[in-house]
């Protein structure tokens, strides 16, 4: 099979936060057409792949992606345009050469991963296959649906209220099926939104669909994500339904200290924190617990909490092979959030997924909180067969979209993909 490519082109649209970001349009000879939109994060490691801003300043307030549109449709597409490729991943190896910096700062991460997912696709669909399928098989895993981890409390840098920790997810551990689990958040969602109501909380929600009440207290928010389990008739914890926490520690680090809800915390007593908080409630993951810069506390949160939960990095791993390869070494964490566009191509994506496997780390496909309505990453998690994704809450299109393709695929494999969390 050869990739022929005879159209690429790219187009300026916005994200779900009102910001530009890219779609790009891929077509073969023999009729194969897809898109791919790409996603943006608010909250980003210092390390990811760098995505091109135009910085103009009377255009979107410098947000604008034109030069990144630019580049896709011309010196990518010229490079592209007319060539036969062995595979997707080959295309992703030129884009990596054309560009030939470290970090993709020249092209722009945004525009080399828009056509590193679309000629993903455009060669799942040349060989007739789902996304997933081609997935696994580039993988070399055994696919699988992955446990959705719903934000359904947002702070941090996505929402305008007190709350530090960024995220407070569900995760329907017990739930027997992808249907049940997305039942499950949604009846959760639902009566949280009435609790908050109640207490006199404003439910206008944040970036990524969760509710953002004018909480200061993580344990206050744990409390209200308990009781609103309970009200719809779960059982909290890993036989029902558990609870993830991405506190996003970058965004609350500050000379050397971590202020949380106006303490002003050690290391090690955001750790002691931690470990109260899960001997409290039934918190099953802590990702992004201590800021990418301090793999020293790392070394010590993932010693405390390791044996009893799983101890994920995100800003800190940014996605990168090598960075990851430095942390099993050092025995940092023990599981990875997967985000394509930290990388910038999905081959690399794929490489990152190979190290965290082979080390025993496990993966958690994820969305950005800047997202589109690409259901990319719900393939991409059932291909990994990682048996974990986030994409938000159970609410906003470009979130649900993720979700609603995961039940599709559960529909289409008419049950016989496994469902949960992979062991290892
Ligand atoms: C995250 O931190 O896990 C996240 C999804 O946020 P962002 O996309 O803003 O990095
Ligand atoms: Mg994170």
């Amino acid at each position: 099979m050869t990739l022929r490519i005879s159209h690429l082109h790219a187009v300026e649209i916005l994200d779900s936060r009102a910001r530009p970001t890219l779609a790009v349009t891929l077509a073969t000879p023999e009729g194969v057409q897809v898109r791919a939109a790409v996603p943006a994060g608010a909250s980003t490691g210092s390390r990811e792949a760098v995505e091109s801003r135009d910085r103009e300043r009377d255009r979107y307030q410098g947000q604008g992606v034109l030069r990144a549109v630019g580049h896709v449709n011309g010196e990518i597409a010229r490079e592209l345009v007319g060539r036969s490729f062995p595979t997707a991943a080959a295309v992703d190896a030129e884009l990596i050469a054309l560009d030939g910096t470290e970090n993709k700062t020249r092209l722009g991460a945004n525009a080399i991963v828009g056509v590193s997912l679309a000629a993903t696709r455009a060669e799942a669909a040349q060989r007739g296959q789902q996304l997933w399928q081609f997935l696994a098989e580039l993988s070399g895993t055994a696919p699988r649906l992955p446990v959705p981890h719903f934000n359904v409390v947002n702070g941090g840098a996505h929402a305008a209220n007190a709350l530090d920790f960024q995220e407070f997810m569900l995760a329907p551990l017990g739930a027997p099926s992808m249907a049940e689990a997305v039942r499950a958040a949604s009846e959760v969602y639902t009566r949280l939104k009435a609790r908050l109501a109640a207490a006199g909380h404003t439910v206008s929600l944040g970036d990524e669909g969760g509710f953002a009440p004018a909480l200061e207290r993580p344990e206050e928010v744990l409390g209200e994500l308990v009781a609103a389990i309970e009200d719809a008739g779960y059982t909290p914890g890993r036989d029902g339904v558990a609870i993830a926490l991405d506190p996003a520690a970058n965004e609350f680090r500050a000379d050397g200290h971590y202020r949380v809800a106006g303490a002003e915390l050690s290391s090690d007593q955001l750790i002691d924190r931690y470990e109260e908080i899960i001997d409290r409630f039934p918190v099953w993951s802590v990702e992004d617990g201590l800021a990418e810069d301090d793999w020293e506390g790392w070394s010590r949160l993932t010693a405390r909490l390791g044996p009893r939960a799983q101890v994920m990095g995100d800003d800190i791993f940014v996605t990168n092979p090598a960075i990851l390869r430095r942390a099993v070494e050092s025995g940092i964490g023990n599981a990875a959030l997967i985000k394509v566009n930290q990388i910038g191509t999905v081959s690399q994506t794929l490489e990152a997924v190979r190290v965290c496997r082979e080390a025993g780390y496990r993966q958690m496909v994820s969305h950005r909180s800047g997202e589109t309505d690409d259901t990319f990453i719900a393939d991409l998690a059932v291909g990994i067969g990682c048996g974990q994704i986030k994409s938000g809450a159970p609410a906003r299109g470009e979130r649900v979209a993720k979700y609603n393709r995961l039940l599709e695929i559960d529909d289409a494999t008419a049950d016989s993909l496994p469902y949960g969390v992979a062991v290892r």
